[in-house]
């Protein structure tokens, strides 16, 4: 049975594994897309009319962060943003023809003109600012209906730094001046398709004034008296532990989970 493939089935956001939250072994097809070519990863979409086999469960992606390792939810990451990608470039952007699967790299390519269409990350930065020795900003987000407070984050916008796009973001979300910008580390963020990039920096100027359509609350908390932060598994929670606690936020140590 050395021909059947750790498989990657998702429904939209959710994943099919076992009891153990492992993935399953099945036999591969061809229009599976290939995570992994060595000991065979694959991945698929659930069709809307097929059964669950017994054993398994649909989960969360959300959900399996907390349980799995980084490398498991780093390739898992990567099995869902590339199926979303080959979903969504079934066609050539540039002429409008039928696309065909790249033999060997990750792409969708035009037999009409030639045009080759990549996957594409989306880069967000996210930033966790200090004041003097013992204070962090944390907002609330404005579509979060729970008591949950994060960190300023945004997209990057076309011909932005990421410094720029940090600035930028606090000063539209907060409208505060920050200053000593930090790169501290990245994750992959399938949610859809981003790469959230971490930095700290440190309060400079300006009077917290709220963009409401993004946040509803925003303060600076005492390192001691933190209210509800992201959970463990994500980029900011390791950011916040990293500026309170002075642990790793970089995952080469992989120490951060
Ligand atoms: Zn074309």
């Amino acid at each position: 049975m050395s021909n059947l493939s750790l498989a990657y089935i998702f429904k939209q956001q959710q994943l099919l594994v076992d009891e153990q939250f492992q993935l399953p072994r099945i036999e591969s097809i061809a229009s599976d897309l290939v995570v992994q070519s060595g000991d065979q990863v694959i991945a698929r979409d659930l069709l809307d009319d097929e059964i669950i086999p017994d054993g398994l469960q649909l989960v969360p992606l959300r959900q399996l962060l907390q349980i799995w390792n980084v490398q498991q939810f780093e390739q898992a990451s990567r099995a869902i943003q590339l199926l979303e990608w080959r979903r969504n470039h079934k066609f050539c952007s540039h002429c409008g023809h039928k696309t065909e699967v790249h033999r060997t790299e990750y792409a969708m390519v035009c037999p009409a003109c030639g045009y080759h269409q990549y996957p594409r990350v989306n880069p967000c930065v996210i930033t966790v600012i200090t004041r003097g020795e013992d204070e962090i900003l944390l907002a609330k987000n404005a579509k979060n209906t729970r008591g949950m407070y994060g960190l300023i984050a945004g997209f990057v916008e076309v011909g932005e730094t990421l410094e720029e796009a940090v600035r930028r973001e606090t000063e539209e979300e907060v409208g505060l001046q920050v200053k000593n910008i930090q790169y501290l580390a990245s994750q992959p963020w399938p949610f859809p398709s981003n790469l959230m990039i971490a930095f700290k920096a440190e309060y400079a100027s300006g009077e917290l004034c709220l963009q409401p359509e993004e946040i509803s609350d925003a303060d600076f908390f005492k390192f001691d008296q933190l209210p509800e932060i992201p959970f463990k598994g994500s980029i900011a929670h390791a950011m916040i532990m990293h500026v309170i606690h002075g642990t790793p936020a970089a995952d080469d140590t992989k120490a951060w989970l």
